[in-house]
């Protein structure tokens, strides 16, 4: 980082969002320490900037943008403190990557209790948005397995919270969208695990109706659960797709746990057949990112998913599949893509999705992929989680279809908030102010602007996020 007496010369970035789909010019400074935070900070107060911590930019929306402000880009802060194997606590910086600490920990037989599609994210952007993984119904979100954090605020306090010291920080501070001090150590606690490999269950479910039963029929059988939903179709195929419910192996089930669990057998290799590198795959995918293009495909994916069947794969492979293609996002082209992700209640979700996805059909624009989870309650502040099911949607962007694409989600959130649902502020990209306070409630809001004028008096922590759906609230 610039050091200090700190300027702004030479900081000026152009981010994106990981979708690509919103552009913001920023200051960007790339702390080493917890000190150098806070000069950041002094120097926004100085200036009368806006603050926004960004970890590996990996959020679908404009969670770590700040246009015209500061951006503390928390990758330089990336070492793992101390790593315990005989009780699986681990204490990390902030920026260490989910790819890093799973690494770290696996060949001594733990993984991270809590991931998301990706190994990119880092632990502090993991615990602003409190991650949910395809185990959320089983172990909740990556917030209930911190003991610890601490976290530098902008009034220059260090502070240090568990879920007993501090705990209404801390309950605020996991999920609060980095919005009320930016985290300098994670202490994690890890699962053990006696395999690197995982069982899967994988099925075909032939419509919404039954996507939905065998979702939550089977997730107290299984650690994880997951669908694919293809969204492309409708009539009495929709919501039809494919399930994927994995377990852990227990102790002694893998006469070759000790090979497996090394980083050697959980490599996600670099060439497709040995031959063309991964790295380019993305550019064959655009041709087929099109509506015909992609029901073709959801369609032979479906036909080839109508077997049941069962295998073992590495937790690598289970758990990264997103980045098996590296850079997947650019295939959706140039105007990017916007994730949608709904959470709904068991008892209305089957109405709510069958109502937008054939609103998507009669507008013309089809989600490209679709993708379920089970999930129940948890005590964070800005919690998106409930007793119900989440729908993932991806949607293509262009220059015709972005007015369209806006109205369409617009609509979708009137249907989730009528159904008694709940968004995830790390996806959806048109949220407003007003669909924010009726999931949330005026009580959690209050609650939250208590938070913002003791942590932040000056309003010094603000994201292009924070401003869309807070913006005259807080
Ligand atoms: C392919 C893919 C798959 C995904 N799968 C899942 C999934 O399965 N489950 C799920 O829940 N999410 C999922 N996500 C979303 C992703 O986990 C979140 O958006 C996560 O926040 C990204 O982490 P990041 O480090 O990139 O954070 P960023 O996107 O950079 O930032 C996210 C938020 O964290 C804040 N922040 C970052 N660092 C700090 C810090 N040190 N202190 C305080 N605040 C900070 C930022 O200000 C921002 O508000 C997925 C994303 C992608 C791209």
């Amino acid at each position: 980082m610039a050091t200090m007496s700190l300027t702004l010369d030479n900081t000026f970035t152009q981010l994106e969002n990981f979708g690509h789909s919103l552009r913001a010019p920023s200051y960007c400074f790339r702390p080493t320490r917890a000190e150098e935070i806070l000069e950041v900070f002094n120097l926004a107060k100085n200036l009368g900037l806006t603050v926004t911590a960004r970890g590996a930019g990996r959020s679908y929306n404009d969670a770590s943008l700040n246009g015209g402000g500061i951006v503390l880009d928390m990758s330089g802060m990336n070492q793992i403190l101390d790593w315990d194997p005989a009780s699986g606590l681990v204490r990390c910086e902030p920026g260490v990557t989910l790819k890093q600490l799973w690494q770290c920990v696996e060949p001594e037989g733990w993984w991270p209790p809590v991931v998301s599609g990706t190994m990119k994210t880092t632990l502090g952007g993991c615990l602003a948005v409190n991650i949910h993984g395809k185990n959320n119904f089983q172990k909740g979100t990556i917030g209930e397995h911190v003991p610890e954090f601490t976290a530098m605020l902008p009034t220059g306090a260090l502070v240090t919270c568990t879920p007993k010291t501090n705990a209404d920080l801390f309950h605020a501070m996991i999920s609060g969208l980095g919005m009320l001090g930016v985290f300098t150590s994670i202490t994690l606690q890890m699962k053990r695990i006696y395999s690197g490999l995982i069982a899967v269950d994988a099925w075909p479910v032939p419509d919404l109706s039954r996507h939905l039963r065998d979702l939550l029929e089977n997730a107290p059988r299984y650690d994880y659960i997951v669908g694919w939903l293809d969204t492309t179709t409708g009539g009495k195929n929709l919501g039809r797709g494919q399930i994927h419910a994995a377990r852990n192996l227990k102790e002694g089930e893998d006469p070759d746990a000790q090979k497996t669990m090394q980083l050697a057998f959980q490599h996600l290799p670099d060439r497709l057949f040995g031959v063309m590198p991964k790295s380019l795959l993305h550019y064959f995918m655009s041709p087929f990112m099109n509506d015909l293009g992609v029901l073709g495909i959801n369609t032979a994916k479906y036909l080839a998913s109508l077997r049941k069947h069962t295998f073992r794969q590495s937790h690598a492979e289970f758990h990264f599949l997103l980045d098996y293609v590296p850079s997947w996002e650019r295939s959706f082209g140039r105007g990017g893509l916007i994730q949608y992700q709904s959470f709904l209640p068991k008892e209305t979700a089957e109405g709510a999705w069958r109502e937008m996805i054939q609103l998507s059909h009669q507008r013309g624009l089809p989600s490209y992929l679709g993708v379920t989870k089970r999930h129940r309650p948890d005590q964070f502040l800005l919690s998106h989680a409930l007793d119900g099911f989440s729908l993932a949607m991806d949607f293509k962007v262009t220059n015709n279809t972005r007015a369209k694409l806006s109205q369409l989600l617009q609509d979708f959130d009137r249907i989730v908030l009528k159904a008694g649902g709940r968004f995830y502020f790390a996806k959806n990209s048109e949220t407003s102010a007003e669909a924010a306070r009726a999931f949330l409630g005026e009580e959690t809001l209050v609650e939250f602007k208590k938070f913002k004028k003791r942590c932040d008096p000056n309003n010094v922590l603000e994201s292009d996020l924070f401003r869309r759906v807070f913006g005259q609230s807080i």
